[in-house]
């Protein structure tokens, strides 16, 4: 990525996030950042290379918060899925996945994340039963091949879903409960031990790529694994994320099993911190949501996942409210399908809007802007580098085509990035002032060569999970009775915003389970 050489990007509108507005301005790029945004026609070093953008909107590249790249190969594989069925669905499909199929399913992630106007995300990546640093260093291959950037974080837990939900398997018959035994992961000490050995020998350069580590959902660890991720993530100044209160069922475990909220058991073990990242936050009360702002911790909010899987809606204009950081994400392409933030950007417009008629609670464009460009810089671990068309920020740009119908005619740049434009406007992608992509078309990645590669690799992993396939069906029914059963525990959770929200919550005040 380093590129000493000047450019200069002449004939554009360019997004001011400060006033929502795109005056024309030329935009001077040396090595991987902007250094100079000026008036049409501004001096450029001699010899600096013109790119021309007439009849183009240039917009800072979206971050997307919250992604899974190995669910790239899972696209399109359920429907009527909670985030239960989802996990109990996770051996059919995700399972026996070989190096060549991380690389890939990542590879194809980044590439539609590039097209689709996203320069830089956060991965939370799996591997059964323990993370590797081949794995993972696959992972970050293929954002770097693509030209993207990202933070890569291999889910890690010391116990299994079947294991993290009490009363689960002893509602099954004793033929299932034998069968998900299997399901249990590495000793702790094997996982932290890979998870150290790969951040030890990281060699990507943290601009480009770098590792974070996540826990992937508090009850699916113990107190002394999530101690042991933070001090390992501490140890290497990355980043924590963790899925926290995303569906109700975790919430209700959460409580008998801690007596609390997770976001009060995690305050409590001190992992709480500018470092760490919640992902999906739907059932945060208001303390909870406090807690994360006193700590200066952020959320990743992933709307269209979170509509997908039923988990409810996530009370972003209270996290706002308390000024905790919240970025934008897709979640994978295993749960909510496309990874295209543009629609994430949508959605948590919409989100806002469809609880109620109160404006005043209501998300504006501009709020959802910075969230998927900012907001989710922070949550990266990229404040003050990516987010943002600024002299000093590296030179991630997009160009939207404003010829295309989705700005016929332009009216308003923020409304129309946020609620009109669906990644088909999306022209060309510089990361790091490189073109990543050009005239609709990916620079570093064999689309054709892409395609055979995945279809080759769905027809070996659907034969491969054939097996798991059948006991996933066994067990849909059985896990699609308890956690509904559990998810019906009457529960109130305290938002400030109140009325509004009684649809999805009892609505009265104080968190009480009954
Ligand atoms: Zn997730």
């Amino acid at each position: 990525m380093k590129n000493e050489a000047a450019t200069v990007i002449r004939g554009g509108r360019v997004y001011e996030a400060a006033s929502g507005n795109a005056p024309p301005a030329d935009i001077l790029v040396a090595g991987d950042s902007i250094v100079a945004i000026g008036p049409a026609g501004m001096k450029a070093p001699v010899g600096a290379q013109k790119i021309d953008a007439k009849g183009m909107l240039l917009h800072p590249g979206l971050v997307n918060a919250h992604v899974h790249g190995h669910g790239n190969l899972a696209k399109g594989m359920g429907d009527l899925w909670t985030l239960e069925l989802l996990l109990v669905a996770g051996p059919w499909i995700t399972g026996n996945r070989v190096a060549e199929d991380k690389y890939l399913g990542t590879l194809i992630g980044a590439t539609e994340m590039l097209m689709k106007g996203c320069t830089a995300c956060y991965d939370l990546t799996l591997e059964i039963p323990v993370p590797t640093p081949e794995g993972l260093e696959a992972c970050a291959r293929a954002y770097a091949d693509a030209g993207m950037r990202s933070v890569v974080a291999p889910m890690v837990a010391d116990a299994s879903f079947y294991e993290s939900i009490p009363g689960l398997v002893e509602a099954m018959p004793p033929a299932l409960r034998k069968e998900v035994e299997r399901f249990r992961l590495a000793p702790r000490e094997q996982t932290l031990a890979a998870m150290r050995k790969a951040l030890r020998g990281w060699r990507f350069d943290h601009d480009l790529a770098r590792p974070a580590v996540a826990p992937t959902i508090p009850h699916h660890c113990s107190d002394a694994f999530m101690l042991d991720c933070a001090a390992l993530a501490r140890d290497f100044g990355v980043g924590l994320h963790s899925h926290v209160q995303e569906s109700k069922v975790q919430v209700i475990v959460g409580l008998q099993r801690y007596g609390k909220t997770q976001t009060a058991h995690l305050q409590d073990l001190g992992l709480l911190g500018p470092d760490f990242t919640v992902a999906h936050g739907v059932w945060l009360d208001d303390d909870d949501v406090r807690r994360l702002a006193d700590h200066g911790a952020s959320v990743a909010h992933n709307p269209g996942s979170n509509m997908r899987l039923g988990s409810g809606i996530a009370d972003v204009r209270g996290m706002l409210r308390h000024k905790v950081n919240v970025g934008i994400g897709t979640d994978g392409a295993n749960c909510s399908d496309n990874l295209n933030m543009y629609e994430a950007m949508r959605f948590a417009s919409l989100a806002s809007k469809v609880q109620g008629p109160d404006t005043k609670q209501w998300l504006t464009t501009t709020e959802v802007m910075q969230a998927a460009t900012l907001g989710s810089a922070r949550a990266l671990g990229f404040e003050g580098k990516i987010g943002l068309l600024e002299a000093g920020y590296k030179a991630d740009i997009v160009f939207l085509d404003l010829t295309h119908p989705n700005w016929l005619p332009f009216n308003d740049a923020t409304n129309q990035l946020v609620h009109t434009e669906d990644g088909a406007g999306v022209h060309s992608v510089m990361v790091g002032g490189r073109m990543v992509v050009e005239a609709r078309r990916p620079l570093n990645v064999d689309l054709a060569k892409l395609a055979r590669q995945a279809e080759k690799a769905r027809e070996r992993l659907e034969r491969a999970n054939r097996g798991n396939r059948a006991l996933y069906e066994r067990l849909e029914g059985i896990v699609n009775r308890f956690c509904p059963g559990l998810a019906r525990t009457p529960y109130h959770i305290d938002r400030y915003a109140g009325g509004h929200f009684e649809h999805q919550h009892a609505g009265r005040p104080g968190l009480k389970v009954e």
